[in-house]
């Protein structure tokens, strides 16, 4: 549903191209795990002249920045008209310093997936020994200018929910210059598999997602919570991603993410257009009780300021 303004400066039709077929970690959580798979980059070629598509987000299955092929693919997307690329990583292969200042020449957003400043925490939600090249990936980016480019891109799990605060105070003091934060709630699909072990309760994460929005917030950084319903976000609505779109005037879902599942509680809920809902995989899980209905409207919520 369309509703809020359009704001031309903010890029919303930017198309996600697989860029990836393998990765350098094997994250527990991961949601869209590589099967060594490439869809024909003539599909897509073609779909961007068509649609006269200028920015695009280059992601998995796997990290794209471990495709040796990374910036020929690039290049031939620019001939396709592409003007704008974010680059979706772990950050592992930018601890390479020659390849990192490459990359930022190239890419105008880096979307980082670091699921812990804590070595053992990221340690257990990757399943690798890697964090000192993520972290060394992350602190080249920053070192090659590109600090303004960096999306933190943190998937709420439960490996690290109750070390959140801690990541965002860290994360505001060493990238204090960072673009964004996002907390996504994880999503049980890929690698998940209905595993309560990997999947927290949105009660039990919402406190901590909460502290750590105010924590950025207080550190003038931008930063949302994404897949978490704006019932469990109370009082801190305004930080919603999906909130965020549904006030640009933007789909409250970006393409291909699926919707939030039907459910009582949400058809008598006066948030549901600007609410990304319970997923039907996270109803799998922990079924509908801990969502609320809400008799306010989205217009009545106070937007953060983007
Ligand atoms: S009840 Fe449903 S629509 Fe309402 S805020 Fe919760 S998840 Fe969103």
């Amino acid at each position: 549903m369309k509703t809020g303004k359009k704001d031309s400066s903010w890029i919303s039709e930017q198309l996600c191209v697989q860029a990836a077929s393998t990765c350098n970690i094997y994250c527990a959580y991961c949601q869209n795990p590589p099967d060594g798979k490439m869809p024909p980059l003539s599909r897509t070629l073609a779909a961007i002249k068509k649609r006269g598509i200028t920015a695009v987000s280059l992601e998995g299955g796997g990290d794209p920045a471990a495709n040796p092929d990374l910036f020929r693919l690039t290049a031939e997307l620019r001939a396709a008209g592409v003007s704008r690329f974010m680059l979706s990583t772990n950050a592992v292969a930018l601890a390479d310093r020659k390849f990192c200042a490459r990359a930022v020449k190239e890419m105008d957003f880096f979307t980082v997936n670091f699921p812990s400043h804590l070595p053992e925490i990221y340690a257990r939600a990757t399943r690798s020994v890697k964090f000192h090249l993520a972290l060394e990936g992350l602190e080249n980016l920053k070192a090659c200018g590109a600090e303004g480019k960096l999306r933190l891109f943190h998937i709420v799990s439960a490996f690290n929910y109750r070390a959140l605060p801690g990541f965002a105070a860290w994360a505001a003091k060493k990238f204090s210059g960072m673009a964004f934060a996002n907390l996504t709630f994880v999503r049980n699909a890929g690698r998940v598999e209905n595993n309560p072990d990997l999947v927290p309760r949105y009660t039990a994460a919402a406190p901590f997602v909460k502290i750590a929005l105010a924590r950025f917030k207080l550190a003038g950084i931008k930063a949302v919570a994404q897949n978490l319903p704006l019932c469990q976000l109370r009082s801190f609505e305004g930080f919603s991603f999906e909130f965020q779109r549904w006030l640009r005037g933007d789909e409250v879902f970006e393409e291909g993410v699926a919707k939030g599942a039907a459910s009582a509680a949400c058809r008598g809920c006066g948030l549901r257009p600007a609410c990304c809902g319970a997923r039907a995989d996270y109803l799998r899980v922990y079924g509908a009780a801990e969502l609320s209905p809400s008799a306010k409207k989205p217009g009545a919520i106070r937007p953060e300021g983007f």
